[in-house]
């Protein structure tokens, strides 16, 4: 029998706001050890909460990027629970009434892993549903010691959104696409840097296996402890592997938590889900219901104006305004610091493809999409000038954008460092195409009776006598307008 899997992510964001969710802290990833907290945050008797309004529009435009609906109208709940790094014993969250609603994430081709991105699954465009998107706030980070634990209540009520999305997930890699694409978004909207090693976005993996054909969904597996996006990929593979084994040996599978150990390469049982929480969830009597759709400007207008150029938007745009090919864009568009750089480059640059070749073929050749690239922009701009007006050939250019990134010089003052310069010299030039003329009786006579491609020829010559050095496109103009002149 074959089996199949379905897959659906829950995923917390931290939004990148200044301040905490509900009152006037600091929101700062790594600051030293319990010191920013108040009696809000801690949750000390009496204390008030009050709805941070940038993270709640965040929220809102996190919806607007995903295609969701926006609620007009919404609460804030409490969500009931005792556990030692929460200071209030519930956790503000949005029960039934969450700010946005459904929604979608494309899965394009660049955001599944290097190697199925020509496989037909990456080709195929699919889209996932979401659920909702509501926002909570965090709670405190706990660290585990040998005899002991510590607990740093820094994190605790900073603004967290839960991405849900339906199971619509079928392969390990779809859930990679599904994240890559995700976080794309978010950061093209400023929301969050959504840095999964630094636990600004962190992924609950909801999976089941059954027998292809049948409509009822298989018992669900939760995997907790997943902290990167290819290690979502990873556990995805093992706990597929391990449901369909035992759905074969007829091993009935527990609903149950399991932990993704990455060095291991396993899940193991963390604890089962034998029934449902009872999280008594009831509304916050401290905080009012909220509108989205009142108020001038309301929330959403806020949220509206900050919709930023999206990644497919962006795409075309590029493709239109700089003559890229079709590749070059979506590679551009896919890391939003990658098109903005490329954009200050092709300002300076007379050939706006050659900016973007040198930088998509030659330098992420070598480098990520996602570091800062280390040289100014008008680097790249003036190396396309100097290839694109001859002053250097391919594969110069390729050396100097070699030493450009070592040494963090310009292009132009490399060219002159390296003596490259001469080799565009047309007066040299003249002279070694005319004893490529000289030694070439047999070239020049084909050449003359119509054999055009003869000029390869006088032009290996010179090839040869300059040691590659030479610019072809500058040799071609040469012979062609001295053989004319015989
Ligand atoms: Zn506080």
């Amino acid at each position: 029998m074959e089996y199949e899997a379905v897959i659906g992510l829950e995923v917390h964001v931290q939004l990148n706001t200044r301040t905490k969710m509900f009152c006037g802290c600091k929101n700062e990833y790594g600051g030293a050890q319990n010191t920013h907290l108040c009696p809000v945050c801690l949750g000390l008797p009496g204390a008030l909460p009050v709805p941070n309004q940038t993270a709640i529009e965040k929220t809102i435009l996190t919806g607007l990027m995903l295609g969701c609906h926006i609620a007009p109208r919404c609460k804030f709940d409490r969500k009931n629970y005792f556990y030692a790094d929460m200071p209030k014993n519930y956790q503000i969250s949005q029960y039934d009434q969450p700010l946005c609603l459904g929604g979608e994430v494309k899965l394009h081709t660049l955001a599944f892993p290097k190697d199925v991105q020509k496989e037909p699954q990456a080709l195929a465009g699919k889209s996932i549903r979401l659920t909702r998107i509501h926002l909570e706030e965090d709670v405190a980070k706990s660290s585990h010691y040998e005899t002991q634990s510590g607990i740093d209540f820094n994190r605790a009520g900073t603004p967290l959104m839960e991405i849900v999305s339906e199971a619509d997930i079928s392969t390990p890699e779809e859930a990679f696409a599904y994240l890559s694409a995700l976080k794309q978004i978010l950061i093209y909207g400023g929301v969050s840097d959504a840095d999964m090693e630094k636990g600004q976005m962190r992924c609950d993996v909801n999976v089941s296996v059954r027998p292809v054909g049948q409509k009822e969904f298989g018992t669900k597996v939760e995997v907790k402890n997943v902290n990167s996006i290819s290690a979502v990929r990873r556990a995805l593979r093992y706990e597929i592997d391990r449901q369909i084994e035992n759905a074969k040996g007829n091993v009935p599978q527990k609903q149950e938590t399991r932990r993704w150990d990455d060095p291991k390469g396993q899940t193991t049982p963390m604890r089962s889900k034998e029934q449902a929480h009872d999280y008594r969830y009831f509304p916050d009597p401290d905080i009012l219901p909220l509108r989205t759709d009142i108020g001038s400007p309301s929330l959403l207008e806020t949220a509206k104006a900050a919709l930023p150029e999206l990644p497919e938007a962006k795409k075309a745009r590029l493709t239109a305004t700089y003559g890229l090919s079709d590749y070059h864009s979506s590679v551009l568009a896919a890391e939003v610091g990658l098109s903005l750089y490329y954009e200050k480059a092709a300002a300076g640059a007379k050939n706006k493809a050659v900016v973007a070749n040198y930088l998509i073929n030659e330098y992420l050749a070598v480098a990520s999409a996602e570091d800062e690239v280390p040289v100014p922009p008008e680097y790249f701009a003036e190396l396309a000038n100097l290839f694109d007006e001859g002053k250097i050939n391919n594969r110069q250019a390729k050396e100097v954008l070699g030493f450009m990134l070592a040494e963090k010089k310009a292009p132009g003052v490399l060219v002159k460092e390296k003596g490259m310069e001469q080799v565009s010299d047309t007066g040299a030039l003249e002279k070694i195409c005319d004893e490529a003329i000289a030694a070439n009786p047999r070239g020049v006579a084909d050449y003359k009776a119509g054999k055009t491609a003869a000029v390869n020829a006088i032009k290996g010559f010179v090839m040869k006598a300059t040691k590659g050095q030479a610019n072809p496109k500058v040799i071609d103009e040469i012979l062609v307008r001295k053989l004319a002149a015989l």
